[in-house]
């Protein structure tokens, strides 16, 4: 049996993770549950699996979540320290499904102690890449990734070396605005902004893929999971998503990796590596998929993909303060404090305004990212006054 830890088990990537869980049973034990808030229904998912420890990060959540699992013997942890707590329990796998830099230091604990760390939660990489990577090298944790791009890619390049690669191509559906002018995302209301149109997501990373922000941190993730420059990496705008992601050799050929629409194809894929797990429902049939379209990505009406890009090319801290700017101007959007065209206008301010540092220690990016949320959130409070 495999032991398995799942950080964030209340989200969309931690709920079809216990999807699959439970459809295994007798293969996989889970140990360890962890959400923000979400007190019922991690309750429910821990009585469900039978996991033996329960960690809410809101204090004010717990007392309900308590009450849930009294007289069972359950550990229950709190707070921001619960949850790193119950991410140093040992587990063969462990999903790293918290949203956001909030995910670091736990998504950290886990990498440092052996294991598959499966990850979902590309912000703490983007935040700290280098402490991550060296963490798991240090540790022998292998890193396997869930975002169905570089779920594909990894499948495709199968450790060929790198040196052998032309290019790397992420492909992006386009989000809900792909065809809207700039007039119209100026004025788009967050309902608008989530309603993705190929895939079902959390909040957060709905907006990010209308900025098409997501596919810019993905390129930087891209360059830390693979070791690819920044200028053999490539995005192409595929509104089908059916092709997540195509690996090009320096001889021509192209290995693209195919498959439904559905998160819990990576996330199988990466619980039972290097085994498959049998999905029968989560099937492509090709002959009923129509057409297949690619475009390149229009970066004047995104211009997350450039600013993405400069980060990445600058290097140091710029794609931790990147990230950290971004993360509050979505924030901000998804408060209706300000618009949507201005969570990529506060990421760029705050980029010009703060020096790109290489960082050093895991403190220093820890003071970088929160320089850069100060300094995003005046912005944003300066334009909610206009
Ligand atoms: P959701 O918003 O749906 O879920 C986030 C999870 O993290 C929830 O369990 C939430 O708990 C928990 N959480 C939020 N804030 C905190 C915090 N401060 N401390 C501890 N736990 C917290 O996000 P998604 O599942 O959509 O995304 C998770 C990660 O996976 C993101 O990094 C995203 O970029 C990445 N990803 C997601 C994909 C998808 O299809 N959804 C695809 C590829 C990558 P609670 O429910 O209590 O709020």
């Amino acid at each position: 049996m495999t032991s398995i830890s799942i950080l964030g088990a209340t989200g969309s990537i931690g709920r079809s993770t216990l999807d699959l869980v439970r459809r295994f049973p007798g293969r996989f034990r889970v140990e360890v549950l962890t959400a923000h808030r979400s007190a019922d229904e991690l309750a429910d998912a821990v009585l469900a699996t039978n996991a033996k420890v329960a960690a809410i990060a809101d204090a004010r959540a717990a007392p309900r979540l308590a009450e849930r699992l009294a007289g069972r013997s359950i550990e229950v942890l709190v707070g921001a320290d619960g949850v790193l707590e119950a991410a140093k329990r040992d587990a063969d796998w462990t999903m790293a499904a918290i949203v956001g830099a909030a995910g670091l230091a736990p998504t950290l604990a886990a990498a440092e102690r052996g294991g598959v760390l499966a990850l979902a939660n590309k912000e703490a990489l983007v935040c700290s890449g280098p402490h991550l990577l060296d963490a798991a090298a240090r540790a022998g944790t292998r890193l396997l990734p869930v975002d169905s791009e570089h779920n594909a890619v990894f499948q495709a390049l199968a450790e060929r070396p790198v040196a052998t690669l032309r290019r790397l191509v992420l492909t992006a559906s386009g989000g809900p605005f792909r065809n809207a002018s700039l007039e119209e995302m100026a004025r788009a209301t967050p309902e608008e902004a989530v309603a993705h149109p190929r895939w079902s997501m959390g909040a957060k990373i709905s907006i990010d893929s209308a900025t098409m922000m997501n596919k810019g941190l993905e390129l930087i993730e891209a360059h830390l999971l693979f070791g690819v420059p920044e200028t053999k990496l490539a995005t192409l705008v595929h509104p089908q998503s059916l092709v997540h992601g195509i690996v090009e050799f320096e001889d021509g050929s192209q290995i693209a990796t195919l498959g439904p629409t559905d998160m819990r194809v990576p996330i199988a894929h990466t619980l039972a590596w290097p085994d498959r797990l049998p999905l029968d429902e989560q099937r492509l049939d090709l002959t009923t998929c129509g057409t297949l379209n690619f475009e390149p990505p229009d970066e004047r009406r995104f211009p997350a993909l450039r600013v993405a890009r400069d980060a990445l090319r600058t290097g140091g801290s710029a794609p931790t303060i990147l990230n950290a700017a971004n993360e509050v101007a979505v924030a901000s959007f998804l408060e209706r404090r300000t618009g949507f065209l201005d969570i990529i206008s506060v990421v760029e301010a705050t980029l010009e305004s703060l020096v790109a540092d290489a960082p050093g220690t895991l403190e220093e990016v820890v003071a970088i990212d929160c320089a850069a949320r100060h300094k995003a959130t005046a912005l944003c409070a300066a334009l909610s006054d206009r």
